[in-house]
């Protein structure tokens, strides 16, 4: 790991919007896909120009198995969140897979904790609804910033790599966020035990779970560190999550209250 101090955050445009139109939310059998419409762009961070977001999906384990994609030094969290962006300079995807630098993908970890995530329940509670292959839901656009660590943007770990699913094209830069967003247990019980890799009809039918690829060598490429990044390690992460902080402080109030403090 190489620290870079030009790598400051990243311009996230429009994802403080209440966008018009409508998002499509997707069980395409690998994943759950967010299908989002113009409007946001990514930008700045040393990539080489400006990306529109296309859609968001995400990687999860099973309730005994954690599902990240990325590790950190070897931890892996429960699930990850990718938010994929297109070099504008591309008409379509296939003009991109061919470009080293046609993707950059925005990972996020997702952490788990005892409070919902309201931002991700506009999400979490259309999973029932698209259960099966091929199924899909309208989805109202709501402001993507509301998923994202918001106060931790800056920090950030970056390679050029691959696409983590078949064709596996080596055309991404990744911008790996080094402090996890979170969503309750339930909601993730939700994506591991509520979605399928079959299609309704089908006589047997299997849970979509453990949709990670498994860890690759680095072959001698850098990893660098943002301007900001703590080099945080997987345990120390907690103790600078405000969620957690916020978490604690709830736990507190409630003994108090039984307790009549
Ligand atoms: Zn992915």
């Amino acid at each position: 790991m190489t620290r870079n101090e030009s790598l400051e955050a990243l311009r996230l445009d429009g994802f403080h919007a209440v966008h018009t139109g409508h998002w499509k939310l997707k069980n395409n059998g690998h994943s759950v896909v967010l299908e989002v419409e113009n409007g946001m762009s990514v930008s700045g961070g040393g990539l080489p120009g400006t990306y529109h977001t296309i859609q968001l999906h995400f990687h999860w384990g099973s309730l005994n198995t954690n599902g990240s994609e990325h590790t950190v030094d070897r931890h892996r969290y429960p699930m990850e969140m990718h938010i994929v962006n297109m070099k504008s300079s591309h008409p379509n995807l296939t003009s991109a897979l061919d470009d080293p630098t046609g993707l950059a993908v925005l990972a996020f970890f997702i952490d788990l904790y005892y409070i919902e995530n309201v931002h991700f329940g506009r999400i979490s509670r259309l999973l029932p609804s698209i259960a099966y292959k091929g199924q899909t839901a309208t989805v109202k656009p709501f402001p993507l910033i509301g998923l994202l660590p918001e106060s931790h943007l800056s920090q950030y770990y970056r390679y050029h790599g691959s696409l983590t699913t078949p064709p596996c094209s080596q055309a991404v830069i990744w911008t790996m966020y080094e402090v996890p967003t979170y969503i309750s247990w339930s909601q993730f019980e939700q994506f591991v035990t509520g979605i399928f890799s079959t299609e309704e009809d089908e006589e047997f039918v299997a849970h979509l779970h453990d949709n990670f690829r498994h860890i690759h060598p680095t072959f001698s490429r850098s990893v660098y560190a943002s301007k900001d990044a703590k080099l945080l390690t997987a345990t120390a992460n907690h103790l600078y999550s405000p969620e957690l902080s916020i978490l604690l402080l709830q736990l507190t109030l409630t003994v108090g209250l039984i307790y009549g403090l």
